[in-house]
């Protein structure tokens, strides 16, 4: 995972020695990492206001003799990311679940775009929260893509939960109406809402999802995102964000990640917390994103204190 980040930020550094860093190093870093970092699905508005912020940390720094020019950077730019997912905070969903009174089930609606993993992922959480001993319906609420009731309907049954679900084109804030009220009816702790990921136009499915956020005015909203989409999801996230206003997300197959930008893109775009990362295509494949081990996994965790 996160390989060629990894690279880029030990390439940009590798060639510094240990001396005073003067205007000249400074702007050779940069044009290195930046140009890497775009290569690394990282947005540019990131990489802009990163090269803004480090240029501003270190113009005037001089690096004490035998220092290690190398981790100070590092740190600088540990310090940097750190800072950003900080400002996105970090929220325990099942906490936030066992938060709730227990008289009104928790509802959660996921949101992205079809072929991001967003069928998978919802089982993924369905499997989770099951582990935690919460009791679960599932809302098949894309109603319109052909195929999507019944693959939702085969993760759940795989994992024996009730799926509620009406005919294609219903209108899908009906039916995550009725599952709250089977929900309810049944004290059942948790709703998952599937949603719909393409129509005709982005505003179409824009406008749905807002009706459906309207209706069933959930506890919690997720996007999903898809790590390999680089831009694409960079857009999805934005263009979702602005319509939906979601709560954290999820970047769906990290396994086969080797850049690892999208993370950073997402989080610097919405000021929104990354939840879990998505690792393989099994129930299991699922885990929480840690932002330290995500900055050291792709800093490299051998700073030198
Ligand atoms: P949806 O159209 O957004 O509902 O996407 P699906 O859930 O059907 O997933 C699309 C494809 O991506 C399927 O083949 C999934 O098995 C695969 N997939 C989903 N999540 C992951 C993941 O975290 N890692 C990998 N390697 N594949 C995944």
């Amino acid at each position: 995972m996160f390989d060629r980040l990894k690279r880029t930020f030990s390439d940009a550094v590798k060639n510094i020695g240990e001396k005073e860093l003067d205007e000249n190093d400074i702007d050779k870093i940069f044009t290195d990492l930046q140009i890497s970092l775009l290569e690394s699905d990282v947005a540019q508005e990131v990489v802009d206001d990163l090269a803004k912020t480090m240029k501003k940390e270190l113009t005037g720094q001089t690096i004490a003799k035998g220092d290690k020019a190398q981790n100070f950077i590092k740190k600088k730019l540990e310090e940097y990311l750190l800072q950003m997912f900080e400002k996105a905070g970090t929220i325990d969903l099942v906490t936030n679940i066992n938060t709730k009174s227990k008289k009104e089930p928790y509802t959660i609606v996921f949101l992205g775009i079809n072929g991001t993993g967003k069928t998978t992922t919802i089982a993924k959480i369905a499997n989770m929260l099951k582990k935690h001993g919460f009791s679960l319906v599932i809302a098949a609420a894309d109603t319109h893509r052909p195929g999507a009731i019944e693959q939702i309907s085969q993760h759940a049954s795989k994992l024996s939960i009730k799926v509620v679900a009406q005919r294609y084109g219903a209108d899908p804030a009906a039916v995550g109406r009725d599952a709250i009220l089977y929900a309810k009816s049944n004290r059942i702790d948790v709703v998952l809402i599937d949603t719909a990921g393409r129509m005709q136009t982005s505003k179409n499915l824009m406008d749905e999802m807002g009706k459906i956020i309207r209706v069933v005015n959930p506890d919690f909203k997720i996007f999903i995102g898809d790590s390999l989409a680089g831009n694409d999801t960079i857009n999805q996230a934005g263009d979702f964000y602005l319509y939906t206003k979601f709560d954290g997300a999820i970047l769906t197959k990290s396994d086969a990640d080797a850049k690892g930008g999208a993370a950073i893109s997402i989080v610097y775009a919405t000021s929104k917390p990354i939840l879990y990362l998505g690792v393989g295509q099994e129930h299991d494949d699922l885990t929480p994103f840690d932002p330290k081990s995500f900055i050291s996994s792709i800093l490299g965790d051998n700073i030198v204190e």
